[in-house]
């Protein structure tokens, strides 16, 4: 830890952070909220960067503060066709979600086979709310208010609960449900619907 705080004082601005995995207790702390100075801090915008780069490297769609051993509430997300993890079809721009509070919409819920940086080589089954309103600062310190469903509506809910000391895992009912990636290919993408891989 002490290292990366000299990279970032001696101006390295990107670069790739070790992921903390299951077990590290930093994974089950509620991260801390960050103050308007905080978020307008150069000590932020390298964060930012770094998660960004770090959730580029590893293949992510977003990324929590503390999976790279910060603990404070502030999470990335962007979902691209060409994700080599998951197979997506839907797109969101590049966002930050600083501080945010989720709502629930919709308590209908939604099942997919969610994957975690935290918890490498695995996928399991969890069922969310299909609709949710987060209302969060951006890298700006802007209050921002975002509706999302579907496939947009796990992820966030996903990474929002890294902010709270949740891992998906938790919020798997059926642990049969869990799998390693390679059988995960093999016995359970065949048996899936469109919307559920
Ligand atoms: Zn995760």
């Amino acid at each position: 830890m002490y290292e990366e705080r000299t990279k970032v004082f001696k101006g390295v601005i990107m670069a790739v952070r070790p992921i903390c995995r299951m077990g590290n207790p930093i994974l089950r702390q509620t991260a801390a909220q960050l103050s308007p100075e905080e978020i307008l801090s150069k000590e932020m915008k390298i964060l930012i960067q770094d998660m960004k780069e770090s959730m580029d490297h590893y293949g992510g769609i977003g990324i929590a503060a503390p999976q790279i051993g910060v603990s404070k509430q502030v999470c990335i997300i962007q979902l691209e066709e060409d994700n080599e993890r998951y197979k997506i079809e839907s797109q969101f721009p590049f966002s930050v979600f600083i501080n945010p509070v989720i709502k629930v919409l919709d308590k209908k819920t939604q099942g997919f086979w969610e994957g975690c940086l935290s918890v490498p080589g695995m996928r399991g089954y969890v069922e969310r709310p299909k609709k949710i309103q987060v209302d969060y600062l951006n890298e700006k310190g802007e209050e921002k208010s975002l509706v999302a469903e579907d496939f947009l509506a796990i992820v966030i809910q996903h990474e929002l609960d890294h902010l709270f000391g949740k891992l998906y895992i938790d919020r798997i009912e059926d642990v049969s449900k869990l799998s390693f990636n390679e059988e995960f290919e093999e016995y359970i993408v065949p048996t899936l619907s469109e919307d559920e891989g």
